[in-house]
C-alpha cells in the first residue's frame, strides 16, 4: 500500500521538499509494516533445510538453557558465541538498556555463556537500527564458534532502480557495511538479476571471482550464493542479508549471520514462516494502529502528526523538518477516517511521552472536515489532552469544521495556511 503511495507523489513535490529525510526514515521504519521477519535462530533452521551452511546453534530462553546449550555444542572447549535474538542488525556494536555492551559475544566456557545470557535476556538491545527504545531480547542463540579467515557481505534484495532482484556483495564484509558503502562505494558490487533469465551459473561465478574467494572455496561460494538466491525467490523474501558470509579456517563457506525479511503481501503463501513472527519485536503503537487500519510509523521527534493520505503525511513531515522541527511519527488516517479512528490515533500519539505538540493536517475529501473536527474535539476532551494541537483542515464543510474547533474551548490552534501551521507546531513543540 505504501509502495503505491510513493509512486503517486508528484515529481514537483519530490524536488521541492527534503524528500531524502522522509524517504530514509519512513521507508526504513515502514519496512516494519509491509514485511515480516524471523529471528536468526529460525533463519538458521531454514538455511539447514535448504542446504545453506551456517554454524551449529541452539536457542536458549534462560541463562540455564544457555549454559546447557553451550555444554552440548562445545565439546572441545573452543568456546561459543552468544547472540541476542532481536529483529535488528548491528547487534555486535549494540548496547543493552542495562548498560551491558555487545549483542554478540564470545564465551570461552559454558559458565561464561550463562553469565552473558543473564545480562542479555530480559534487557532491551539498542542498535543503530532499533531506535532509542531498543528491542527486547527474550532469547539468545548459542552458536558454535568458528575461526574466520575472511568476512564478506552478501545480500539478495529487491531493487527499485532495476525493478528486480539484485545481489549486493562486498569483499569488505563484517560489521559496518554502511560505513564501507559511504567510504568506498566501489567496494560494493551490485548485480541485477533478470526476472526472465534468472540467476545463471556464470553470473555467480563471476561474482565469486570478483569477491576474491580462495580458489578452493569458489565452488562452495557459488553453491551457497545460488541457494540463498533460490531461497529468496521461493519464500517471497524482500531481503536475505548475510553479513558476514565467511570463509573459515577449516575450509568452509558459512553464513555467520542471517537477516531474513519476507513480503507481507505474500504471507498467505508462507503461513509457516508468518507463524514465526515474534510480536514482542513490534512497536506496540504500530501494532495498535494496525488494528484500526491506521498507517502508523513511530519516529524519534516530538511533533505528533495526524494526517490523511501518505503523500500529505510525507509533505507534512518534510515541512516540519524544514521549519526546524522533528516529527514524532507518521500517521496516515487513510481515506475513510472517522471520529472513532481519529480518537484512536490521538490515543496512540499521546501515549508517546516525547510528543510536545500535535499537528493535524487533514484534507477533507471523502471524510468531511466537520466530522474530523468533531473527532478531534471529542478525543481531546475524553483524553484530557494537555498537548497543544495545531489543526489545519481543508476541504468539504471546512467552515463548519473550523467553527467546531473554535467553539470547543480546548487548546486548538486552527491555522489555515500550511506553512504557518507547521511553523506554529514547531514553535509549540520547542516551548513545552
Ligand atoms: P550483527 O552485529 O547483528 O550483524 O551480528 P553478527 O551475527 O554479524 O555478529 C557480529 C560479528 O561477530 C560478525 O560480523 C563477526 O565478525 C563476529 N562473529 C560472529 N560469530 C562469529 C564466530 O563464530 N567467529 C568469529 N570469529 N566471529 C564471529
Ligand atoms: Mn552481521
Amino acid at each position: 500500500m505504501f509502495k503505491t503511495a510513493f509512486r503517486s507523489i508528484p515529481r514537483s513535490l519530490i524536488s521541492k521538499v527534503n524528500f531524502g529525510y522522509v524517504l530514509s526514515n519512513v521507508l526504513e521504519s515502514n519496512l516494519q509494516i509491509r514485511k515480516f521477519s524471523v529471528h536468526e535462530f529460525q533463519a538458521v533452521k531454514i538455511f539447514e533445510d535448504n542446504g545453506v551452511g551456517a554454524p551449529r546453534g541452539i536457542v536458549a530462553g534462560t541463562p540455564e538453557e544457555a549454559f546447557q546449550a553451550a555444554k552440548t555444542l562445545d565439546k572441545d572447549g573452543k568456546g561459543v558465541v552468544v547472540k541476542a535474538q532481536v529483529y535488528a542488525g548491528g547487534r555486535g556494536k549494540g548496547t543493552f538498556d542495562n548498560g551491558f555492551k555487545g549483542g554478540v559475544k564470545v564465551a570461552s566456557s559454558a559458565e561464561e555463556a550463562r553469565d552473558i545470557a543473564s545480562k542479555m535476556i530480559g534487557a532491551k538491545l539498542i542498535t543503530k537500527q532499533t531506535g532509542a527504545a531498543g528491542k527486547p531480547c527474550n532469547k539468545v542463540f548459542i552458536a558454535e564458534k568458528v575461526k574466520l579467515t575472511h568476512e564478506y557481505y552478501f545480500a539478495v534484495l529487491l531493487d527499485r532502480a532495476s525493478a528486480g532482484i539484485v545481489l549486493v556483495a562486498s569483499r569488505e564484509g563484517g560489521m559496518d557495511i554502511e560505513g564501507v558503502a559511504k567510504r568506498d562505494p566501489n567496494a560494493i558490487i551490485k548485480v541485477p538479476v533478470s526476472i526472465e533469465g534468472g540467476l545463471t551459473k556464470e553470473t555467480v561465478e563471476k561474482l565469486v571471482s570478483d569477491l576474491g574467494f580462495k580458489a578452493e572455496n569458489k565452488e562452495k561460494a557459488v553453491e551457497i550464493i545460488t541457494r540463498l538466491y533460490n531461497l529468496f525467490v521461493s519464500t517471497d523474501a524482500t531481503q536475505v542479508e548475510i553479513n558476514p558470509l565467511a570463509e573459515t579456517e577449516d575450509g568452509r563457506v558459512l553464513c555467520m549471520d542471517a537477516k531474513l525479511n519476507f513480503d507481507d503481501n505474500a504471507a498467505f503463501r508462507h503461513q509457516d514462516l508468518k507463524n514465526l513472527d515474534d510480536e514482542s519485536q513490534h512497536d506496540a503503537r504500530e501494532a495498535r494502529a494496525k488494528q484500526w487500519d491506521l498507517n502508523y510509523v513511530g519516529l524519534d521527534g516530538n511533533i505528533g502528526c495526524l494526517v490523511n493520505g501518505a503523500g500529505l503525511a510525507m509533505a507534512t513531515m518534510d515541512l516540519i523538518k524544514l521549519c526546524g522541527g522533528e516529527p514524532a511519527n507518521f500517521l496516515d488516517l487513510g481515506g475513510g477516517a472517522n471520529a472513532k479512528a481519529i480518537g484512536e490515533a490521538f490515543k496512540i500519539i499521546t501515549q508517546d511521552p516525547k510528543v510536545k505538540a500535535i499537528f493535524v493536517n487533514i484534507f477533507g475529501g471523502i471524510v468531511h472536515c466537520d466530522v474530523v473536527a468533531e473527532g478531534i474535539v471529542e478525543a481531546a476532551k475524553k483524553l484530557d489532552m494537555k498537548v497543544p494541537i495545531v489543526a489545519r483542515i481543508k476541504g468539504t464543510n471546512v467552515e463548519r469544521g473550523q467553527q467546531i474547533l473554535r467553539d470547543s474551548g480546548i487548546a486548538i490552534y486552527p491555522i489555515d495556511d500550511l506553512s504557518q501551521a507547521a511553523i506554529k507546531a514547531v514553535e509549540l513543540s520547542a516551548s513545552q
